[in-house]
């Protein structure tokens, strides 16, 4: 069986054909620019053989009839006849409360995806774009399913989600916690247990997903009791671009002192704020951990602000959790900055916590696997996420359910 995945931004379309059976990416690729100058798409099979296409995707559409050409293409495709692929599987960033878990996709759930683009703007408007081009190119016959980044936060308990404004806005327009990266921290969780061989049940886990965008969730018995992510996947902590959590009325006074429009306000937030904003360098924290390396002060305290509020919520889902079997990494920060990984565990060692620093300086560039040392009172692990895994296992299900 094989699956299409599809994840689609604003401006790019991301997808990847996964062969069920085998367990195996055969096609991955990118169309980037979309809408834009200069857009282009990059075409990998799983042999190595890839092809770089410069083609004017001025819409979503035309991306999509690229990627159907060249999923077919006799050099770099791996299929000869649409049947082939069994289900197209989406990844939808703002399921609000509508969808609990993944669905089939048909009106009633495009309008349900559309309700919600108040709530991720430019997300959600995206994927609409993203899936409405696979029903027009890949026809009606191929099943299409959404899955939900949202979706695995749903078990959170009220006092996780609620914010303490006035309880009218909740009923009013759903102001709440819902959270993000739900489907990477689905996946670190459950390669957890089959790595181990401990089952979630009645394990406490701390799933990082640290990269451009982050957050931290904590899990009781396979369940999310918490996460960092809120409302948008602004909330939590400092991430490349985006502020995390900060007190309210900064951006009252913000606005105020600057005249700022709401509009203003929330690109200062989202993209010239975290790292970014501190560093003055950088969103990549490649670049931030060169110019503090060489002494640059802004840098350091950028680097040195991620880190000590990482450690503050580790530490906080300690608590609520009631202690912590293991704390995972993932994600581009999570998979490959050893000495981040350093730096945040050497504040648990008061719970027993114990880093094998040379295990974790190997465990970098896509490697998985234990970093704590054996007398570690708690498991500590790096687990390259696969994001498309779970949506095509979920895409999979949904398929035989539907048998
Ligand atoms: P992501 O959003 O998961 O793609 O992660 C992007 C972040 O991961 C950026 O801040 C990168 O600096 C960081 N990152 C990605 N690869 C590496 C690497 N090999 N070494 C250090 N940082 C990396």
């Amino acid at each position: 069986m094989k699956i299409l995945v599809i994840n689609s931004g604003s401006s790019s379309l991301k997808y990847k054909l996964v062969d069920m059976e085998k367990n195996k990416v055969l096609i991955s690729g990118s169309c980037e620019r979309i809408g834009q100058d200069g857009s282009f798409i990059k075409h990998r099979r799983y042999d190595g053989s890839h092809k770089e296409v410069v083609e004017n995707l001025d819409c979503h559409s035309k991306a999509v009839l690229q990627i159907k050409k060249l999923i077919m293409d006799s050099e770099v495709g791996m299929i000869k006849k649409l049947s082939e692929i069994s289900a197209i599987g989406h990844r939808i960033v703002q399921g609000g409360d509508l969808f609990k878990g993944s669905v089939i996709i048909d009106d009633k759930v495009i309008n349900g995806i559309k309700s919600l683009i108040p709530l991720a703007p430019l997300h959600n408007h995206a994927h609409i774009q993203g899936i409405k081009a696979c029903i027009e190119i890949f026809g009606k016959d191929i099943p299409e399913v959404a899955v939900f980044d949202t979706s695995f936060h749903s078990t959170m308990p009220p006092e996780a989600y609620m914010f303490s404004v006035p309880y009218k806005y909740y009923e009013k327009y759903r102001v709440r916690r819902y959270g993000f990266h739900g489907i990477s921290h689905r996946y670190v969780s459950s390669r957890f247990e089959e790595l181990t061989g401990k089952s979630l049940n009645g394990t406490k886990l701390i799933t990082c997903h640290l990269g451009n965008g982050s957050s931290i969730t904590a899990i009781r018995d396979g369940k999310v009791i918490d996460t960092s992510m809120g409302f948008t996947p602004l909330d939590g902590f400092m991430m490349g671009t985006r502020t995390g959590s900060l007190d309210p009325s900064v951006v009252t006074f913000l606005q105020s002192k600057e005249g700022l429009s709401p509009e203003q306000t929330d690109q200062i937030l989202n993209m010239h704020s975290g790292l970014l904003g501190i560093s003055g360098i950088s969103n990549d924290d490649r670049d931030i951990t060169k110019a503090a390396a060489a002494g640059n002060k802004r840098a350091i305290l950028a680097q040195n602000m991620f880190i000590y509020q990482i450690v503050k919520f580790i530490g906080s889902y300690v608590a609520a959790l009631n202690g912590c079997d293991a704390i995972i990494f993932t994600a581009g920060i999570g998979e490959n900055q050893f000495s981040h990984r350093e730096k945040i565990c050497s504040n648990f060692t008061y719970m027993g916590a114990k880093i094998d620093l040379n295990l974790n300086r190997t465990m970098v560039s896509g490697k998985e696997g234990k970093i704590s040392s054996d007398d570690s009172n708690i498991d500590i692990f790096v687990i390259p996420t696969n994001e498309e895994w779970i949506i095509a296992c979920e895409t999979k299900n949904i398929l035989d359910e539907m048998k």
